[in-house]
């Protein structure tokens, strides 16, 4: 039976970590803060949101949330991003997605100070995460390396397969494999024969969000799956792309969901708010 790697051990060690780094930043007068802005009434932006204040409150980050109503116009949030750029007590901005339809994100991303960018969207910093010298780092995926450094599982050497090619998981997943010397193959859904590419996986992540992607014949024994995905099954619970039971039987590794890739996020998120706070100090 495969290992279960436990996201919300590992998270909640990290958290550990920042929670000191903020109170030695705060001996400093430097108070951690992040401002987080949601637009609309979505119900899965609205527990996201709430997930984030509690992590900001458990390590010691000051959080600032700006919930706005679902007709809020692209200059009042241009406006408000810009003045949380010029604040220099705000260290991390953060917009929530996805926005409604009437609302331009990726000029929202972009309007985003670089340094205060802590999910790690705006192209400035994708394109130093592609060079390799990025401070902050994509949330999601670089929750997982930390999920795979923390169990001693080095990409190195090893064949990685992402499932996915988003511009939040799948791209910037398989940079981060690279740069830790994976050979890396990514597929996305014009890929032909998928199970072909997956059994040559010693690491397979997915994040593709389809319930029963991965069955167990798919997967090569004694592989590590890491299941970014959150879906929900017909029983209203909720899954990743695995079939978690089966997936176990062959992988020397496995995450769950829930409890796996998600309470990571968060900790990079917090991660992120404290490397920011720091380089905008001028401590390195
Ligand atoms: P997305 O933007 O919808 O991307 C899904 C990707 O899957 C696309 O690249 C798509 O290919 C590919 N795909 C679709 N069908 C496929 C198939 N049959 N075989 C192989 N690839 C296929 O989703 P996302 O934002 O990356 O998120 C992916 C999942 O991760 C979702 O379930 C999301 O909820 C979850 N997620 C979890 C966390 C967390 O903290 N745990 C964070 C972010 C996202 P094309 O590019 O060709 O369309």
């Amino acid at each position: 039976m495969a290992k279960i790697i436990d996201g919300k051990q590992i998270s909640s060690a990290m958290l550990d970590t920042v929670a000191a780094e903020v109170a030695a930043l705060k001996a400093q007068n430097i108070e951690p803060c992040l401002a987080v802005i949601l637009v609309g009434e979505d119900p899965a932006s609205q527990v996201y949101v709430r997930n984030k204040q509690r992590a900001c409150e458990r390590v010691g980050i000051r959080s600032v949330s700006h919930i706005l109503p679902v007709d809020t116009t692209q200059q009042e949030l241009l406006d408000l991003i810009g003045s949380l750029n010029a604040d220099p007590s705000v260290h991390g901005i953060l917009c929530q997605l996805p926005l409604p339809a009437h609302l331009d994100a990726q000029q929202l991303l972009l309007a985003i100070a670089p340094e205060k960018d802590v999910d790690a969207f705006h192209p400035v910093n994708v394109g130093k995460i592609t060079i390799g010298n990025a401070k902050l780092l994509p949330c999601t995926p670089a929750g997982v390396m930390e999920m795979l450094r923390y169990e001693g599982i080095s990409p190195a050497g090893k064949h990685c397969v992402v499932l996915g090619r988003s511009n939040i998981v799948g791209k910037p997943m398989a940079l981060l494999l690279l740069a830790a010397d994976g050979t890396v193959t990514v597929c996305h859904s014009k890929t032909p024969d998928l199970a072909a590419e997956t059994r040559r996986a010693d690491i397979l992540v997915s994040a593709v969000g389809k319930r029963g992607l991965i069955t167990a014949d798919m997967v090569k024994p004694g592989a590590v799956v890491i299941d970014v995905s959150i879906n929900r099954g017909e029983d209203g619970k909720l899954c990743g792309d695995a079939d978690f039971e089966a997936v176990s039987r062959v992988a020397s590794a496995v995450t769950p969901v829930p409890g796996g890739v998600g309470p990571m996020t968060i900790a990079m998120l917090m991660r992120n708010t404290v490397t920011a706070a720091k380089a905008q100090n001028g401590i390195d």
